[in-house]
């Protein structure tokens, strides 16, 4: 980057929050997917005006932007990688208002998520979206992820809650979408657009968020499976039995052995399958419905049924299921996470796929995710270091993507695209559909400023690749 745009960034920014040390800009170069690039520096904006200035510059100069959360992205999405200035958006972290009055959070983007929780619930209300990280991911990286976790299945996904937003566009310009109105149907639907976009259409610097109220009772059961078709029959069972449940999750017998061996949590290793079901309300209705789905568990086959009696035993429940990721990352040096996701119907014929392909492909693969909502995550833990089985990875990658389009579903259920899945993107939308999207790109970002090598294949691309050596 020209020294006199350094000189430029640092009469916008102070130079505490300028970074172009290398040790620095390291630091920004990596998210919890896969591959690291060096950006040529780092900004630390607090204010929207700052962004706005920044965003002009970088027009006139031509020079890439990545906004950039925590980094927690599993899909690549805040990687530099073509240089040029990361935006560290957790800096700006200085609004989280409750208004009880018309139930809406305004927040600033870079606020950790589950503070965002945390406040709702003191004041009796209730921000649904919950992915894992939300203790570590920012409501700014969410919201441009379309972040959920496993409450997604009752409440939907974070696009739910969004109803409007302040946004620097890539022109560097600053718009408001949507507003405090829950109703608001005043031309396109600028909020959804931006929703989701990870990061290519503009830097999202305020949003306001929805809120519901807190449901006054929940009740939590653990079902343990000898077969795992059975886990599968009973997910369907319930959910065609008028219940909805706020969250049901699955873990296969490799997850619930990794548990046990990363930190003993008395789950049946025998097990082919564990469900977690949660259901929430009234507390008459979810006393007959946790008795209900007990039921309709053992009747599918179940050979243990635990239903939690206190919040104690419940946190115990779900500290088993949040030690899945941390567990499997002990498995092997390297974990490539997907999220493809089915038609709910179609859970069993994927579980019969993955197994296929990890049989043929000879890789370790196991298996968790929120089954009621059809997102399962199979995990691949391998080793970057050893190239052949990479290779042997690139091709399992592709054939998980190809199941899943397959079945009527999708590449990315709650990671998105990023670099990762970019060269799938055709296979589930088509030539015209990325096309379209590919308009929208240009329309908003004619310069391919914001985030490029994002979310659409490079040219030529169509498989991914993971081998280090290779571009
Ligand atoms: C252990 C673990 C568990 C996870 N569990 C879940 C889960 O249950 N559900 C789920 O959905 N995801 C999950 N994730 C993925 C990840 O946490 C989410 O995608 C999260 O929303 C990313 O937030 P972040 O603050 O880390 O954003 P980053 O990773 O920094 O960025 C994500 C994207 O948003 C863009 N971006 C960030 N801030 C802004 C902004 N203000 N304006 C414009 N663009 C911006 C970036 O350019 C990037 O494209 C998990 C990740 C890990 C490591």
């Amino acid at each position: 980057m020209k020294p006199n745009v350094i000189g430029e960034i640092l009469s916008i920014i102070p130079q505490e929050r300028v970074l172009t040390d290398l040790a620095d800009r390291y630091t920004f170069s990596y998210d919890a997917s896969f591959g690291e690039y060096l950006p040529d520096v780092v900004v630390q904006p607090h204010t929207t005006e700052e962004i706005s200035r920044l965003v002009k510059l970088a027009n006139r100069e031509i020079i890439p932007v990545y906004p950039r959360g925590s980094a927690t992205s599993l899909s690549g999405g805040p990687l530099p990688v073509k240089g040029g200035m990361v935006l560290d958006m957790s800096r700006m972290n200085q609004k989280l208002e409750i208004d009880t009055e018309n139930m809406l959070a305004i927040v600033s983007p870079g606020v950790l998520t589950a503070d965002i929780h945390r406040q709702a619930e003191e004041a009796g209300l209730f921000y649904p979206p919950d992915p894992s990280s939300s203790h570590v991911s920012t409501i700014g990286g969410n919201l441009l992820e379309n972040s959920s976790g496993p409450k997604g299945l009752k409440y939907g996904t974070t696009k739910e809650y969004v109803i409007g937003l302040e946004v620097v566009t890539p022109m560097g310009d600053v718009i408001r979408t949507g507003g405090k109105t829950v109703k608001n149907v005043t031309g396109y639907d600028l909020t959804r657009l931006i929703v989701g976009s990870e990061g290519t259409l503009g830097i999202v610097t305020e949003a306001i968020l929805r809120l519901i109220p807190k449901p006054p009772s929940r009740k939590t059961l653990l079902a343990a499976f000898d077969r795992f078709e059975d886990s599968g029959y009973a997910i369907t069972r319930i959910l065609s039995s008028g219940i909805l449940p706020a969250a049901m999750e699955l873990m296969d017998q490799a997850c619930i052995r990794a548990v046990e061996n990363y930190q003993p949590s008395g789950l049946p290793v025998e097990a082919e399958a564990l469900i977690i079901i949660e259901v929430d309300g009234h507390p008459a209705a979810v006393e007959e419905e946790i008795r209900r789905c007990e039921e309709i568990c053992r009747g599918q086959g179940a050979n243990t049924v635990t239903v939690a009696r206190d919040e104690k035993e419940r946190e115990t429940i779900w500290k088993a299921r949040k030690m899945v990721s941390p567990a499997i990352t002990q498995m092997g040096p390297t974990k490539i996470s997907e999220d493809a996701t089915v038609p709910r119907s179609q859970i069993p014929a994927m579980m019969k796929r993955l197994r296929q392909i990890a049989d043929k492909y000879r890789l370790n693969l196991v298996v968790f995710g929120h089954a009621g909502d059809g997102n399962l995550h199979p995990n691949i833990i391998t080793d970057k270091r050893n190239e052949e089985e990479m290779k042997r990875v690139e091709d399992a990658v592709t054939e998980i993507f190809e199941a899943a389009v397959e079945l009527g579903g999708t590449l990315s259920g709650e990671h998105g695209i990023g670099v990762l899945k970019a060269p799938y993107m055709e296979m589930e939308l088509g030539p015209i559909g990325l096309d379209m999207m590919k308009k929208i790109k240009e329309a908003w970002d004619p310069n391919q400023i914001l985030n490029p090598g994002k979310i659409f294949p490079e040219p030529g691309q169509t498989r991914v690749v993971l081998r280090q050596n290779e571009s």
